[in-house]
C-alpha cells in the first residue's frame, strides 16, 4: 500500500462541542481540530453515538468500528467500561469504538436484535462483522475486529 492510498476516514464526535466531524485516521499526527469548535478532536476513547447519528457514523467509517451496547444499570456494562476505555485508548486509529446507550436508542437496540447486554457488535464497511453476548475480555475485544 502507498502513501497515498492509506487513508483511513471515520467520523467521530468532537468531545467539546459534540459535532460530528469526518476525519481521516491516517493522519492523527497532523493533529486534526474539530471543524465547529476548533478544538483538538480526541479519538482515544469510546464515542457515544444515538438512533439519530449512528448510520451515519458507521456509513462513514473504513475502519473496523466496535459498538458498546449498553445501559446504565447494567452491572457487566459497568465492569466493562474500563476494558473498552484500554482497548479505545491502546487502539487508537485502527479501530473506532461506540457505545450505544439501549434504553435512550431503542431503535438501534431493536432494529440489532439486542436481547441482552453488554452485547458487543463489530462493523466493517458499514455491515455487521461480528457480534458477541456478555462480558468481554481484552482478548475477545481484539478478536471481534480482528
Ligand atoms: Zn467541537
Amino acid at each position: 500500500m502507498t502513501q497515498a492510498t492509506d487513508t483511513r476516514p471515520a467520523i467521530t464526535r468532537c468531545v467539546f462541542c459534540g459535532k460530528l466531524n469526518r476525519v481521516d485516521l491516517a493522519r492523527l499526527g497532523d493533529g486534526p481540530r474539530c471543524a465547529e469548535c476548533h478544538k483538538p478532536m480526541r479519538f482515544d476513547r469510546p464515542v457515544k453515538v444515538t438512533d439519530a447519528d449512528f448510520d451515519t457514523v458507521i456509513a462513514g467509517t473504513r475502519v473496523p468500528v466496535l459498538v458498546d451496547f449498553y445501559a446504565d444499570w447494567c452491572g457487566p456494562c459497568r465492569m466493562m467500561a474500563p476494558i473498552l476505555d484500554e482497548f479505545a485508548h491502546q487502539r487508537t486509529g485502527e479501530v473506532l469504538v461506540l457505545k450505544l446507550d439501549t434504553d435512550a436508542s431503542k431503535a438501534s437496540a431493536a432494529r440489532f436484535g439486542i436481547r441482552g447486554i453488554p452485547t458487543l457488535i463489530a462493523f466493517r464497511d458499514g455491515k455487521e462483522s461480528r457480534r458477541h453476548v456478555g462480558m468481554a475480555d481484552r482478548r475477545v475485544l481484539d478478536g471481534l475486529v480482528s
